[in-house]
């Protein structure tokens, strides 16, 4: 197959909807982030790796960062985590309080925001303090992405901790229900450092590849994780990556992915390929808009869909 042709097509295709959308506003440093950018990448299990757009961009990969964060406490804790945090899909907006509430403090998924903010917690518990969780994560992400200067942007943590209040709301109900155990503002702060990190297209394809091969990564043979809980996470990506438009995902891209509001979505093609896609203007919940507009024409293109 021509992937690279395919890609071409696609940016051609997509150009015209890159002014639609909304840049993430709730911070003034994903704010003036220009709209009309657009990149796509592909990394196949030979390395191979293709791509179109502005593919070395570096993005906030914000609730990306919770794939890679639920892939070491699931590690960690095996299914012990779902005490915790559940895995069903929510239906309702990533940092949604209402649901919370009525479910007694207990996160429906790691994808949303409650529940990515009890997994950092428990990953604090496993390393003991908030720096090492930090670092731990950090490094993981650089390994599966071969890119060792993966970094989050300080500006953008700060900035998020500094209007975070929604977050710190959905942290205090969890401590208030006793599903918090470290302090509200070290879980927070340590949230928001991971989703401030920075990537590219091209490292977030790559990144996917143990994901995409049973948790073993294809081209370094290194086994990060177990096929069975490789399943799982493929699982919660497909049926909660894109919180109340998981279902939409879904049926229009027919794909495991998951987005962040940075306008990054990442995806996988079991035994094939990682995807990434980058385009900051956003749809009504919070996805990027070109960027599932891509998707879904590179599964119709190539017939490449899991169904
Ligand atoms: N940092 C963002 C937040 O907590 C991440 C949300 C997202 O990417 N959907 O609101």
């Amino acid at each position: 197959m021509d992937y690279q042709a395919i890609l071409n097509e696609i940016a051609a295709e997509v150009e015209p909807l890159l002014e639609k959308g909304k840049v993430a506003d709730y911070i003034p440093a994903l704010a003036s982030v220009e709209k009309k950018q657009f990149a796509m990448s592909i990394t196949l299990f030979n390395g191979m790796q293709y791509s179109v757009g502005v593919a070395d961009t570096l993005f906030s990969i914000q609730s990306i960062s919770k794939v890679f964060s639920f892939t070491l406490a699931l590690k960690f804790y095996s299914k012990d985590l779902y005490k915790r945090v559940g895995r069903e899909p929510s239906g309702n907006p990533f940092n949604s309080l209402v649901q919370l509430e009525y479910e007694r403090g207990k996160p429906r998924n790691p994808f949303i925001n409650a529940g990515a903010i009890v997994v950092a917690d428990a990953l604090i518990n496993h390393y003991g303090n908030k720096e090492t969780a930090f670092e731990e994560v950090q490094k993981f992400i650089q390994e599966v992405s071969c890119n060792n200067s993966i970094a989050s942007n300080p500006v953008v943590a700060a900035s998020e901790m500094e209007h975070g209040h929604r977050n710190l709301a959905l942290a205090n109900l969890m401590k208030s229900f006793g599903n918090l155990d470290n302090e509200v503002q070290d879980v927070v702060e340590t949230y928001f450092k991971l989703c401030a990190l920075e990537m590219s297209t091209k490292t977030l394809s790559r990144s996917m590849l143990y994901l995409a091969n049973h948790g073993i990564d294809p081209l370094c043979a290194k086994q990060f994780i177990s096929p069975n809980q490789a399943k799982r996470i493929n699982a919660v990506m497909l049926t909660c990556g894109h919180y109340d438009a998981s279902g939409d995902f879904a049926f229009h891209v027919g794909l495991p992915g998951k987005s962040g509001v940075g306008g990054g979505i990442v995806a996988l093609i079991p035994k094939v390929m990682g995807i990434a896609v980058f385009s900051p203007g956003l749809n009504a919940q919070g996805n990027s808009l070109v960027g599932t507009k891509a998707l879904e024409l590179f599964t119709t293109k190539t017939g490449l869909s899991i169904f």
